[in-house]
């Protein structure tokens, strides 16, 4: 197997073994782009070696082979005494993973060293002596584990023992002392000296960089994002450039549009006189990208050249990181940048406009997920709450709650219930579960493209940084004169990076707005709202899917049609059982007699019929699912614990409760050991007299009542929880002699059908469908069935575990399983389409409005999907995205 590949032999296609970055540096290598050389070893060579914990056999040599070209192309031997190479170790998985595995740079460099460094440089040994302190500071963190604060305990007491502020007041003779110190406290921690053999320093650090695919913030970021664990990191080794020899040097990162808005222009941070991490980690305050302009003509014309060839290549955005070697640029990293959910419509509706994407490939750049946060509620500012401070907008959004000061403290008050806003100085990796829990994120340093600001827009969300204002101390704040403290509340505006003393109140966003129809999508004046109008439109002229909604009042059915809902694909009855009806249900549970019953049934008929002609006028034209009541009626009931509690004292004080003992009994016999696996659904329906007769009629009389109307009504009847045939055919054998009576020959449509969500009724779908119109899959149940896990009890008890050890990636309630409980949906819909070829075929899970389930469903062949009101233009997008 080979393991190695120069830069000249790979491409972008590569990505899954060469990694991200390494797949793009051989691209820009084979584009012409200035790009030092390099090369990357596999992530094959990571994968055996995680596996068996030694460097796979071949690996060295072939390393070795690979540095003999690299040493001839650059003209020098790696950690030569005289003319050093010297390499940075970099690691790089197929799935961008910012700042969460580790990289070595100056890799090489030993006491032999130094002096060859600094007559390269032109016999600066203020420069050699940092890039070694750096290669020992980051060796012995990554490579050995040395505890990073022991290495900052001790640059700040150089600092302070020479009484300055700034790393870079520290000259050659202080760095030199302090890289004796290093070396001190490397041999303290690892129990051996920093090695000196340029070989062994690359070696090692290639193992580090594998090992660090299994550090725990890589592994928790993978978990967030649903990264598969294992895909391994590769690790390209790259000749060293330097942009921390003087101020003709400098390195930076940049966008080829803002990643925040998606408008085109020039986005970055540069910083002059400094080395790799200094710009993303904060550590100085970086100026504007456009100021290169000013400070190096030449090297801000070729990037620019360089970012439209990129752009024109990639055809997207895309971001860069790039270092300029005494008035020399050198690309080092190029990737598809992250953006915002909004940034990611207005880019793809640009790209169309530039011709360099069509209206499908618009479609695949965006997501139900981007689309789903664009509809989050946005600050209300019509109060004119004045901002405190402003700084950078990193990540839309709006975010009130209490200020916290640690990850840890995030963490702990957001699992005790409270919201909370994270507010550091800077974000590092160890941040990650406080960001996490957090709702917003606020940060006193660093720019757009900080470790705070990526990750934050990675997990969409609400972020403001660089808010240099604030002075953050350890359990408090102070900006303008005001101290927050730890616990209280303050606003943070991720979009226009204002922050607010308070809880400020938040209001519907854009998009919302535009879905509800109050706002023009030919307004040219927002970008945002026009691509979203476009984007959806195509995907909707593109899909297949219809997209219903899960709705049970008019209101919810009115608002998802304005959001495009194309029917009701499932109403529950169950909450027309409650309220003030509540009374009437309990006298149907406690009737002893015929009569009692019919009294109770038939004073809830009128209002059931009400509720439904409301749904149906609503959704006129439009299918309207009604599934007839399926929860156990004892839900219906008080709690038995409070029952008895009530009834005991009052016989305690000698009173008289006959209602309430009555009732106590019939909550005793009607308790179950399993409620869900109890007397629900159609088995309530066969055994309480008249309960469904009373829903079908309410529903049969509000279609014709509809239909009086001028209405067209189109209801859909169905029955839930049925596992055999016979229980269909006989609820349907009642139901048709109602229909029969009350909508005759009025020419009304009604369907029958059933919910598809025990796993029987999916195995026996070809006998169902002979007594059904339609199949409604219940995803939720099906799982539940399905999996024998009870949803109510399981995720909290041990889905974590579940997910730790790669069982499942996503809880299968949130994504369905494709292969279990998808396999039944395709086993029921072809044996059911087979027996009946006009049966139609629908969704009413929570599924309907999962991203990745509706495409399942849309390659499973089924009608619709349902989902609830403010999912339906995700799944209508998800829908597009699954057909084009
Ligand atoms: P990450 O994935 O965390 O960005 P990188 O491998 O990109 O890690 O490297 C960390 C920093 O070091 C980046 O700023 C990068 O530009 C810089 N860097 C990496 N390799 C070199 C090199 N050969 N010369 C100069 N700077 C480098
Ligand atoms: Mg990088
Ligand atoms: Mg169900």
């Amino acid at each position: 197997m080979k393991f190695v590949y120069e830069f000249a032999e790979g491409n972008k296609d590569l990505a899954d073994l060469l990694g991200g970055k390494g797949a793009n540096l051989a691209e820009m290598t084979n584009l012409g782009l200035p790009v030092p050389a390099g090369f990357t070893i596999t992530t094959q060579a990571c994968k055996q070696y995680l596996a068996s914990g030694v460097r796979p056999a071949g690996l060295d040599d072939e390393i070795g082979a690979h540095l003999s070209t690299l040493e001839e192309a650059m003209g020098r031997r790696l950690g030569d005494p005289h003319d050093p190479l010297l390499v940075s170790v970099r690691s790089g998985a197929a799935i961008s993973m910012p700042g969460m595995m580790e990289t070595v740079l100056n890799v090489g460099l030993g006491d032999a060293s130094v002096a060859g460094l600094a007559a390269q440089a032109g016999g600066d040994e203020r420069f050699a002596w940092d890039s070694y302190r750096r290669l020992i500071q980051m060796f012995g963190k990554t490579v050995c584990d040395v505890p990073g604060e022991e290495f900052e305990d001790a640059l700040d007491a150089a600092k302070a023992a020479k009484g300055v502020r700034d790393d870079v007041d520290l000259d050659a003779a202080d760095l030199r002392e302090l890289v004796g110190a290093f070396q001190a406290v490397f041999a303290k921690h690892t129990g051996h000296e920093f090695p000196q053999d340029p070989r062994e320093q690359l070696d090692l650090a290639v193992e580090a960089v594998f090992r660090s695919w299994n550090a725990k913030r890589a592994v928790l970021y993978r978990r967030q994002e649903r990264i598969p664990e294992d895909l391994g990191t590769a690790v390209s080794v790259v000749a060293m450039v330097f942009g921390n020899l003087g101020a003709d040097s400098g390195t930076g990162v940049a966008f080829t549009r803002d990643p925040g808005t998606g408008e085109p222009g020039i986005y970055g941070d540069y910083l002059a006189n400094a080395q790799g991490e200094d710009v993303v980690a904060g550590i100085r305050n970086t100026v504007p990208l456009e100021d290169l302009e000013r400070l190096d003509p030449d090297s801000y014309a070729e990037l620019l050249r360089i970012m439209a060839t990129l752009e024109g290549h990639y055809r997207d955005l895309c971001d860069i990181e790039f270092t300029i070697e005494r008035g020399k640029l050198w690309m080092l990293q190029t990737r598809v940048g992250k953006r915002t959910a909004a940034a990611a419509f207005t880019i793809a509706a640009h790209l169309v406009d530039e011709e360099m994407i069509d209206m499908d490939e618009a479609v695949r750049r965006v997501t139900g997920a981007q689309l789903a946060q664009l509809m989050f509620p946005r600050f209300d500012l019509s109060d004119e709450p004045q901002p405190v401070t402003r700084a950078v907008g990193a990540s839309p959004g709006a975010a009130s709650g209490e200020v916290v000061f640690t990850a840890e403290h995030a963490v702990q008050r957001a699992e005790a219930g409270h919201r909370v806003i994270l507010v550091r100085r800077e974000t590092n990796p160890d941040d990650l579960p406080g960001m996490i829990a957090a709702r917003g994120i606020l940060t006193s340093r660093g720019g757009k493209t900080s470790h705070a600001a990526v990750v934050a827009r990675g997990m969409g969300k609400t972020c403001v940084c660089g808010a240099d204002e604030i002075t953050v101390g350890e359990r408090e704040f102070t900006v303008a004169g005001h101290t927050i403290a730890e616990g209280d509340v303050i606003s943070v505006d991720g979009t226009t990076g204002r922050v607010y003393l308070g809880e400020v109140p938040v209001r519907d966003s854009e998009v919302v707005q535009y879905f509800e129809g109050d706002l023009d999508p030919a307004n040219a004046n927002d970008p945002l709202v026009s691509a979203v109008h476009r984007i959806m439109t195509h995907a909707d002229e593109r899909r297949r899917l219809l997209v219903r909604t899960n709705a049970d009042t008019a209101a919810d059915a009115a608002r998802a049609r304005r959001f495009g809902a194309q029917g009701i694909g499932l109403c529950r009855t169950e909450h027309m059982f409650l309220g003030d009806r509540r009374e009437l249900v309990e006298k149907l549970i406690l009737a002893t007699t015929d009569a009692d019953r019919q009294a109770a049934l038939a004073a809830l008929q009128p209002l059931q019929r009400d509720d439904f002609l409301a749904l149906l006028r609503e959704m006129n034209g439009l299918p309207v699912t009604v599934r007839l009541i399926d929860p156990p009626l004892h839900e219906f009931l008080p709690a038995l614990e409070d029952l008895a509690v009530h009834v005991a004292v009052a016989r305690e004080r000698g009173e008289r409760a006959t209602r309430q003992e009555q009732m106590l009994a019939a909550v005793r016999r009607m308790h179950e050991q399993n409620p869900m696996l109890g007397l629900r659904g159609v088995r309530l329906g066969l055994v309480v007299p008249g309960l469904f007769a009373m829903q079908v009629r309410a529903i049969a009389e509000a279609a014709v009542a509809l239909a009086a109307e001028g209405g067209t009504p189109r209801p859909e009847i169905m029955v839930p929880l049925v596992g055999a045939v016979q229980e269909l055919e006989t609820v349907r054998a009642e139901a048709e002699k109602i229909l029969a009576e009350v909508v005759g020959d009025s020419g009304v449509p009604v369907l029958i059908g059933t919910m598809i969500e025990v796993p029987r009724a999916a195995l026996t779908a070809g006998q169902i469908a002979e007594a059904a119109e339609f199949f409604s899959f219940g995803t939720n149940d099906l799982t539940q069935m399905g999996w024998g896990f009870s949803r109510d009890d399981v995720e909290g008890a041990f889905f974590w575990r579940y997910l730790e050890l790669g069982i499942f990636g996503i809880s299968p309630f949130e994504s369905l399983d494709r292969d279990g409980v998808g396999r039944m949906v395709r086993i029921a819909s072809d044996e059911g389409r087979a027996a009946r070829p006009d049966l139609k075929l629908g969704v009413c899970g929570e599924h309907g409005g999962d991203p990745d389930s509706v495409h399942f469903f849309h390659e499973a062949g089924l009608d619709y999907v349902s989902c609830s009101p403010f999912r339906v233009p995700v799944a209508r997008l998800e829908a597009g995205r699954a057909a084009v």
